[in-house]
């Protein structure tokens, strides 16, 4: 019984796929901040190199990846394809479980894998610095750790609570280069404001996106770079989803569902958007977004026109959103705590290609050590909302008595989140509501787009 599909390094795919290609209709525009007006690349081109903008709204389907960033995807990629035998024992299922295992990069999450050819096409437009945001540091850690591939300066604003309770990821960012400041900061006009109305605030995944597009705006040798969200950073992550079709060949199978975890929506897109394709070639396929109960952007928020951050200066974008003033409640998965998602993933939603579940944080971590003690691998505490996803669609699976194959995305190892584990093992956790009031409140802010 094979448990590991692995491929060799020259089978790192050669193109990026870019699912705008198979979309039922265009994407809606993307609007300024300002006037509400589509945004022009002059408006961009102060946050963006030009490549990755022309990625950004390119309808090319296959996109080349450039070689200095295949030969630095070859420090980890591709990444193992697995097969959970011990999991589907314990469980009683007849259902095959598959997982791809993204922890295997340098900073132990999927997203190097957009950080390095964001580094890259910087380095080549001449950018000297990067700004960037992050929440829990797992995308700190890789754009610091891809600007020092580079050479460039990386400045990451980095949400006050977690530069306290993530102090390794922290160190992370600096051993890899970094400066890295807490957020809100009195680094910028954004931050020194939200200090001098609230000496305390924790910050926030948009009030840090906020700092660094101010930052990047201001001055000219400095470019601002995004994590997730975007079409380029998706475009970017659909490595995973191409090597996984290659070796659930070699596997001699093909997936009914396709799950990831879901935050802004990257790891989903690359472990899914390839399987779109197949969907659109008329191939049977689920699509399933799983994200946490307390930030429940697919399932219960809205697919209107939304700010990408709070303090309303980047773009207008239409995608599912809580309202670009939705403060979530601190749950140990930080990576899934945006108030938006993905405008791809939003509108593959909006025309049922996809579907979307939420779960609470509890039965997320209880699945975590499930997954740790069969599989041994101790998952993200955001991947665990993919455990937990395509653990109810084995046991679905074992209650129709019906064989089911199930692949998923292992976005990363939680080997940095040991407080949060200390925290679930000593009971000390707890499940939020979702925050239905809030939520209301907050969607009332949303930008009076002309129709
Ligand atoms: C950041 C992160 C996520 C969530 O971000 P997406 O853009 O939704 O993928 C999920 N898992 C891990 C391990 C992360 O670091």
């Amino acid at each position: 019984m094979q448990t590991k599909f692995l491929l060799g390094e020259n089978r790192i795919p050669t193109h990026w796929y870019n699912v705008i290609a198979d979309l039922p209709a265009p994407p809606a525009p993307v609007l300024h901040p300002g006037t509400l007006q589509p945004v022009t690349p002059a408006d961009m081109l102060p946050l963006f190199p030009p490549q990755l903008l022309e990625q950004e709204m390119s309808g090319e389907r296959w996109i080349k990846i450039p070689d200095e960033v295949r030969e630095i995807y070859k420090l980890w990629r591709p990444s193992p394809l697995i097969r959970a035998h011990r999991l589907e024992r314990l469980l009683g299922t007849p259902a095959k479980i598959y997982f791809k295992y993204e922890g295997v990069s340098p900073a132990g999450s999927h997203k190097p894998n957009t950080a390095v050819p964001q580094a890259y096409y910087n380095k080549l437009a001449g950018t000297k610095r990067i700004a960037s945001e992050t929440g829990a540091g797992q995308w700190g850690s890789s754009i610091a750790l891809a600007c020092q591939m580079f050479g460039l300066e990386c400045t990451i604003y980095m949400v006050r609570v977690s530069h306290g309770q993530k102090p390794y990821r922290r160190s992370m960012m600096q051993l890899w280069g970094a400066e890295v400041l807490a957020s809100p900061s009195p680094r910028t006009n954004v931050g020194r404001a939200i200090l001098a109305r609230d000496p305390q605030n924790q910050g926030s995944l948009g009030i840090a996106i906020s700092e660094a597009v101010e930052d990047a705006a201001t001055h000219d040798d400095t470019k601002y770079a995004l994590g997730s969200v975007l079409n380029h950073v998706c475009l970017h992550q659909t490595v995973i989803g191409l090597e996984a079709k290659e070796q659930m060949k070699e596997a001699g199978d093909y997936p009914d569902v396709v799950i990831a975890c879901h935050g802004g929506g990257s790891n989903f897109a690359g472990m899914a958007f390839p399987f779109v394709a197949d969907k659109a070639a008329g191939k049977q396929v689920r699509l399933l977004a799983v994200e946490p109960a307390s930030c429940p952007t697919l399932t219960k928020g809205v697919y209107d026109f939304d700010f990408g951050d709070t303090a309303r200066m980047a773009p207008v974008v239409k995608m599912h959103t809580l309202g670009h003033d939705f403060m979530p409640p601190g749950i140990h998965a930080g990576g899934l705590r945006y108030h938006g998602a993905s405008p791809l993933v939003s509108q593959l939603l909006h025309h049922g290609i996809i579907e979307a579940r939420a779960v609470g944080q509890l039965s997320c971590f209880e699945a975590a050590v499930t997954f740790a003690r069969t599989e041994a691998i101790i998952p993200a505490p955001e991947s665990s909302h993919a455990i937990r996803g395509a653990i109810d669609e084995a046991l679905a699976a074992k209650a129709e008595g019906k064989p089911r194959t199930i692949l998923f995305n292992l976005s990363g190892h939680g080997h940095v989140d040991m407080t949060a584990y200390d925290d679930y093992l000593s009971g000390k956790l707890v499940d939020y509501e979702y925050p239905a009031e809030k939520v209301k409140e907050s969607l009332a802010h949303l930008p009076k787009v002309p129709a």
